[in-house]
């Protein structure tokens, strides 16, 4: 049986989902206006077609206003460009999330950068990426998983990060970096590990905090974590489940949860850990977006 605290990533999004909603009521009452998401998809992937058709649900139901843009998978680059720019310009829009992976011949790159740094609501644009690092969060849109695994961390161990050992594995620019960057700005010493890092358990046994995010079914054992740890699991797997019937899965974390569960002091399942976090997180970032190029002050953080 788990020892560990279960982090209720589920519930913590729906709290800031409901506090999301309020504030934008009183946008809406104090000015007349909605803030603006538009969601861009090109092509037919499966995946890509549930995570665009979740984050339009769930704008519409905080009150935004919400567009979405579906693109066929053979649209040129100079299409999607055009897109871009009229969503950069429209009025009514402050968000723009471009749905990726897009088509091998898109350089997605050259899209993500054409977004207004004011309504790249993933945080990807370099203008976000060096705000944040520059130690300038409140000013920069920060990317949603990393923003909602704090959220998840504050909640548990409360305003006391400082000083505590991080170690995040995984370095990528949507996950690993910004985290890093995240957990420092809280004071925290941080180690980011990746594929090179030598003796990876013992780096993780080291760490008061554990972030996964490397994309390896249950590869952080339990025996890793070091007793009283907090673990963030952003991993998300799909894994053959022949236990459920033939041809069946089910979804695991990048961590060993129950193994894990037994030394941890408090963990994230998968799912409904970080993953509700991430559209929840879309949300505060559209709402911020909206507020400044309204010439609004922000609101309170949520983290
Ligand atoms: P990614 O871009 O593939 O990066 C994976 C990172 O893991 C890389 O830095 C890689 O190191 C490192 N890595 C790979 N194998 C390793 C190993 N054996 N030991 C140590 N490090 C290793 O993945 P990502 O986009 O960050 O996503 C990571 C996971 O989070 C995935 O499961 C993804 O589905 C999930 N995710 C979840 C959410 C959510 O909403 N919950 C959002 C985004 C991502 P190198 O750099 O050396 O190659």
């Amino acid at each position: 049986m788990p020892e560990a605290q279960i982090i209720d990533g589920k519930a913590i999004a729906e709290s800031v989902r409901g506090e999301i909603t309020e504030r934008a009521a009183k946008l809406l009452s104090e000015t007349g206006k909605r803030p603006g998401l538009a969601v861009v998809l090109v092509g037919e992937d499966p995946a890509s077609q549930v995570y665009v058709r979740n984050k339009d649900r769930a704008a519409e139901a905080c009150g935004f206003h919400s567009v979405k843009h579906t693109l066929p998978e053979d649209s040129s680059e100079e299409a999607v460009l055009a897109l871009v720019d009229q969503l950069n310009n429209d009025e009514d829009i402050h968000g723009i999330l471009v749905q990726l992976p897009l088509p091998g011949h898109i350089d997605e790159s050259k899209v993500l950068r054409l977004i207004k740094p004011e309504k790249d609501v993933d945080g990807f644009h370099p203008v976000n990426v060096g705000l944040l690092t520059a130690g300038e969060r409140d000013s920069a849109l920060v990317p949603c998983t990393p923003a909602g695994s704090m959220i998840l961390l504050k909640r548990t161990l409360g305003d006391t990060l400082s000083g505590k050992n991080a170690v995040v594995v995984g370095r990528s620019n949507i996950v690993g970096k910004p985290m890093a960057a995240l957990l420092l700005a809280e004071s925290c010493t941080v180690t980011i590990a990746h594929s090179r890092t030598k003796d990876l358990p013992d780096v993780v046994r080291a760490a008061d905090i554990v972030v996964a995010a490397v994309g390896r079914p249950e590869m952080i054992k339990g025996d890793w974590i070091k007793a009283g740890a907090t673990v963030i699991d952003v991993g998300i797997n799909r894994i053959p489940a022949p236990e459920k019937g033939e041809g069946k899965s089910r979804l695991v974390g990048d961590v060993a949860f129950n193994e894990a569960a037994s030394h941890a002091g408090a963990i994230t399942p998968v799912p409904g850990g970080v993953g509700p976090m991430t559209i929840a997180m879309l949300m505060v970032n559209t709402l911020t977006a909206a507020r400044r190029l309204m010439g609004l002050p922000d609101d309170e953080p949520l983290f």
